[in-house]
């Protein structure tokens, strides 16, 4: 007997129950949902790329160039001159020997952890990574070693005992949080223990750095500092899949035994044009990192002034920290009932009773719509 109602109904009682808002508009600012009007406060879409007009031009003529599906894997006859030259662009952008695409951020870190690490190995995460690290991790076989979030202190005991080859793995910025990983600290660590760093940087790229090239632009590392970093495409690059950048040797490796890359069909390579003017507009127009730099910085001071429990972040994803389920769920539904989306994010995506309103934001919010926000939340969270 499978018994799901059963455990349906168990999450419904503890408030931990997901459902699906339906969309019925383009990904931005302002969204449809249930026909009526909504602002969105709660998308990755963090530069507003995801429908730029330039970025859609750019698909929609790649489709009439390179039809829509890709065929096969990479390794098959699925890797075009678009995928290609996107590859050799991300490199750059990263100042990394090569960059490789993957179809989801999700499938590179699964892929990129087992290529590395193995039975007689050590993973070593930090406990508030996010969950495709995690799985990672635990898939590859090797020794799973979670430490305190942040604490190089604890990562250097448990580096002393481990065995094999050791993979130090963290967020850039932490995905439900908005901290970013002291990488300096987790390098100089890393390099004591002759262990290799591999950073999967979601939520930095596009977002820190002058140039856009997240947080290990902004700390300054190179290639031999993080020997894996991982960027994602979906989020501040508006578009879809994702990548691995680092050392000829990395790369060579992980298109011969990623298992995620070797057995799954390559992202289409209109995706990939649109993906290389999204990278051009990120690049360029430093004023989008400007902006929400003011946003932020806006929404933390109003939010300070009402009391509102905020988390020590400066990027544009700002939490605000509810505790219980139930509440933040009830939260949530009330912002939406006054027209603004924000989602609710609960065990177990965070820690018991560390339920919160994950708040972000996009270079498109005006000032306004940060005002209307900091109030109806001062009120949702009564
Ligand atoms: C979103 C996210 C991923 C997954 O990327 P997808 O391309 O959506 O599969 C991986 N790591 C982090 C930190 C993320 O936030």
């Amino acid at each position: 007997m499978f018994e799901l109602s059963l455990k349906l109904n168990d999450l419904s009682q503890r408030g931990l129950r997901r459902s699906r808002r339906i969309i019925e508009s383009p990904q931005d600012i302002n969204l449809v949902c249930n026909g009526k009007g909504i602002v969105n406060f709660c998308s990755n879409d963090y530069l507003g790329l995801a429908n730029h007009p330039n970025v859609i031009n750019v698909f929609k003529k790649a489709a009439d160039q390179w039809g829509v599906g890709s065929g096969s894997a990479h390794l098959i006859c699925g890797h075009t001159s678009a995928h290609h030259a996107l590859e050799e662009e991300l490199a750059e952008f990263t100042r990394r020997d090569r960059a490789l695409l993957f179809s989801t951020g999700y499938m590179a870190n699964l892929g990129a952890i087992s290529a590395l690490v193995g039975r007689g190995d050590t993973v070593l995460e930090d406990r508030l990574n996010h969950a495709s690290l995690l799985d990672g991790g635990l898939s590859s076989g090797a020794k799973f070693k979670r430490y305190t979030h942040a604490d190089t202190g604890h990562l250097n005991e448990l580096l002393a005992k481990s065995e094999g080859n050791s993979l130090i793995v963290t967020d850039g910025v932490f995905s439900m949080d908005g901290d970013t990983a002291p990488l300096k600290a987790l390098s100089a660590v890393a390099k004591q223990h002759s262990a290799w760093l591999m950073v999967d940087d979601a939520h930095g790229f596009g977002v820190l750095g002058a140039n856009g090239g997240g947080v290990t632009e902004e700390a300054g590392l190179s290639q031999d500092d993080v020997q894996v970093l991982v960027g994602t495409l979906g989020k501040a690059f508006g578009t879809f899949g994702a990548f691995v950048a680092g050392s000829e040797e990395l790369i060579e490796t992980l298109i011969n035994t990623a298992r995620t890359y070797i057995y799954t069909t390559a992202l289409p390579a209109s995706v990939a044009e649109a993906t290389r003017a999204s990278l051009k507009i990120l690049r360029t127009e430093s004023w989008r990192r400007e902006r929400l730099k003011v946003l932020v910085e806006r929404f933390r001071a109003g939010a300070a002034q009402l009391d509102l429990p905020l988390m020590p972040s400066s990027s544009p994803i700002q939490p605000v920290l509810v505790g219980l389920s139930e509440k933040a769920s009830v939260a949530s539904q009330y912002l939406f009932e006054n027209g603004l989306l924000v989602s609710a994010i609960r065990p177990p995506t965070v820690p018991a009773n560390a339920a919160r309103l994950r708040v972000t934001f996009s270079a498109l919010h005006e000032e306004a719509q940060v005002d209307q926000l900091l109030e109806a939340l001062a009120k949702a969270i009564k």
